[in-house]
């Protein structure tokens, strides 16, 4: 597609590059450059009024058709229910209605968390699912916090007479994931997962803290990986998320794991940084832990950290949601109450 005005041209490429990662692929049709093109149209001489304002429809069509083949590709990629009672060449419309609240719908932490998901697939990792049962070797010792160590205290979590583990981070799962993908690095690959899974803590529970919760780590791991990387990345994702785009600040931390270690803070997208409830007044949120990882677990999973580096981060997927659906207490994802769950 080509434009003579060279504002709409730079709008176009922003915009055609843009729509690649944005999980919502119609939110482009409303992105603010577009808006503010059809918004200077009164401000130009009046004979140049008429080609702007048609080169801004020709772009606003094109737009249009990549949303469209967006949504027919995401269409046909819907992942095949084996368990559907019917058959899947049906038409939509004829087939049996199973979502109505009176069958039940998905829990808001599972759909978030296909929706999470689903946008670093098209960031190029793969999920990997975390273990519900794990051991202290996996729990701790890979993750550069040795017999003894007092960051071990900060992870109080519930353990088997056998001495197996509920892990309390999805960290366990570093260790197995660098072990198991490292032979990219050797074919010139990056190691780039994501694990989602369930962990434990033994919490006094109230309306923030629950026994039970979903986080998400994520790995990636390549020759020449730098700090920048992980802050575009993380950017990146979260930007497609919330579908805006945002500011965010990194500060310094603690993690035995990562080193340096970061606290990882959004622009709030609620209010724009103009203080609400949601980031308490701040207009920041601090979203998430993260880091370089650290080269004792490069080691411990047989990867040589003089010749490669890599970043990690971790983020409670119940804290998404309650920000997103305004949910005021953490306790309702596991109460089992229907009067919750028929909400979404
Ligand atoms: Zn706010």
């Amino acid at each position: 597609m080509t434009y003579s005005n060279k504002k709409i041209a730079d709008v176009a490429a922003e915009l055609e590059k843009r729509i690649k990662t944005l999980d919502d692929k119609s939110s482009i049709l409303r992105a603010t450059e577009l808006r503010a093109l059809y918004a200077e149209i009164p401000t130009l001489p009046e004979e140049k009024r008429a080609d702007f304002g048609k080169e801004i429809n020709v772009l606003k069509d094109y737009l249009q058709k990549l949303v469209d083949q967006a949504q027919d590709e995401q269409e046909a990629a819907e992942p095949i229910d084996v368990t559907a009672p019917f058959d899947r060449n049906i038409p939509k419309a004829e087939r049996p209605r199973l979502l109505s609240s009176k069958f039940g719908s998905k829990h808001p932490l599972m759909s978030e968390l296909e929706r999470v998901l689903a946008i670093f697939y098209r960031m190029g990792f793969t999920a990997v699912e975390s273990r519900q049962l794990d051991d202290d070797y996996h729990m701790f010792e890979t993750l550069n916090f040795p017999e003894g160590h007092p960051a071990r205290d900060d992870y109080d979590t519930f353990m088997t007479s056998e001495g197996l583990v509920a892990p309390a981070h999805t960290s366990t799962m570093q260790n197995r994931v660098l072990s198991t993908y490292k032979a990219n690095l050797e074919k010139g690959e990056a190691i780039s997962v994501v694990i989602p899974g369930r962990v434990f803590r033994n919490e006094d529970l109230d309306a923030r803290h629950e026994h039970t919760f979903y986080q998400l780590e994520g790995v990636y791991v390549d020759e020449g990986v730098t700090v920048g990387n992980l802050i575009a990345t993380l950017k990146t994702f979260l930007e497609t998320y919330f579908s805006q785009q945002l500011e965010v600040k990194t500060q310094p931390y603690y993690f035995p794991f990562t080193e340096p270690s970061f606290e990882f803070a959004i622009s709030c997208p609620f209010c724009k940084k103009q203080g609400c409830s949601v980031c308490s007044q701040s207009g920041w949120i601090e979203l998430l832990g993260c880091g370089l990882i650290h080269p004792n677990v490069l080691k411990m999973a047989g990867i040589d950290p003089e010749k490669y580096t890599g970043f990690a981060w971790g983020m409670g997927i119940d804290r998404m949601v309650m920000m997103k659906q305004n949910i005021e207490d953490v306790r309702h994802f596991e109460s089992g109450k229907l009067e919750f769950l028929r909400q979404f």
